[in-house]
Parts: C-alpha cells; sequence; structure tokens
C-alpha cells in the first residue's frame, strides 16, 4: 500500500482514482492532500463522502473487504420479521497504519445486529472461529439429519 502525505496548499479537490486502485484526496491536517493506493482484496470506494458535504480524510479511513455474511431464513412457524445478518466478517486495515504496521490489519466479525457485538480478530483468533465454525458445521448437519428423520424427509 502506498501513502503519501502531499503538502499541497489549497488542493483538496475532490479525489482522483488512478489505475489499478489509487485514490488521491484531503487529509485531516490543514493543506494536505494524502495519496492511498488500496491493497487488492478492498473493496471500499474511498471517493463517496461520508455524508453529503462531509469529506472523507484518507489519511484517516479504511481499507474493507467485500463482507461475507450469515443471513437465518425467515422463521418457518409465522415470523414475517426479516432477519438481518447474525454473523459479518470484513477483512480491514487502517489507510495509513495499515500500509505502515500491515500488523494492525484485522477480521471485523459482527456478531447479531448489535453495533457494540464485535470482535477484530488476528490470525490466531481467525484459527480459532475457523475451528468452531467447523464444529458448528458439523453440528448442524447432525441436527438437520434428525430433524429430517423425524419429519420424515429425504436426506
Ligand atoms: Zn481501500
Amino acid at each position: 500500500m502506498i501513502h503519501r502525505l502531499l503538502y499541497s496548499p489549497g488542493e483538496t479537490g475532490a479525489p482522483v482514482q488512478t489505475a489499478p486502485r489509487c485514490y488521491r484526496g484531503p487529509a485531516d491536517l490543514p493543506d494536505c492532500v494524502v495519496e492511498v493506493e488500496c491493497p487488492s482484496w478492498c473493496a471500499e470506494d474511498h471517493a463517496v463522502p461520508v455524508a453529503p458535504g462531509v469529506p472523507r480524510f484518507l489519511d484517516d479511513d479504511f481499507h474493507v473487504s467485500a463482507p461475507i455474511t450469515v443471513v437465518p431464513p425467515p422463521e418457518v412457524h409465522g415470523s414475517d420479521v426479516s432477519l438481518l445478518p447474525q454473523l459479518t466478517a470484513r477483512l480491514m486495515a487502517h489507510t495509513i497504519e495499515g500500509g505502515v504496521m500491515l500488523g494492525a490489519a484485522s477480521i471485523h466479525m459482527e456478531l447479531g445486529t448489535s453495533v457494540d457485538a464485535y470482535a477484530d480478530l488476528d490470525v490466531a483468533g481467525a484459527d480459532d472461529v475457523l475451528r468452531q465454525l467447523r464444529e458448528y458445521v458439523v453440528g448442524l448437519q447432525q441436527m438437520r439429519d434428525a430433524l429430517a428423520a423425524v419429519q420424515k424427509v429425504a436426506s
């Protein structure tokens, strides 16, 4: 990842995307412009403002992968409540800190619908979650097969 502060007083125009995925735009420092190159896994469009009229400071932003999610199907006994993703994971790294110390990158795993229920995983943490998910899949398959036997549904 390339990240350079370009001291260009007064130059804070709209970020310009150049190949392959490089953004140039305002920094959260007076009269500074920052240039950030995304890692191959980043799916974030850093040119989109935080909100209308609120610029995105590229020196305080995050590279974010496309999410992977687990969304249970609707409840089978009458509830019409749409369920939100119950398990979401994204690979993330700070635009500047991530480039300086890639070890700061993490897998951001959100649990349920609460913004407070999340964990930032390192490699060991991801290995632990993967081990638990493999056990979960085995257990879920066993439950599914037991349910199918009770309901006499073909496997
Ligand atoms: Zn990025």
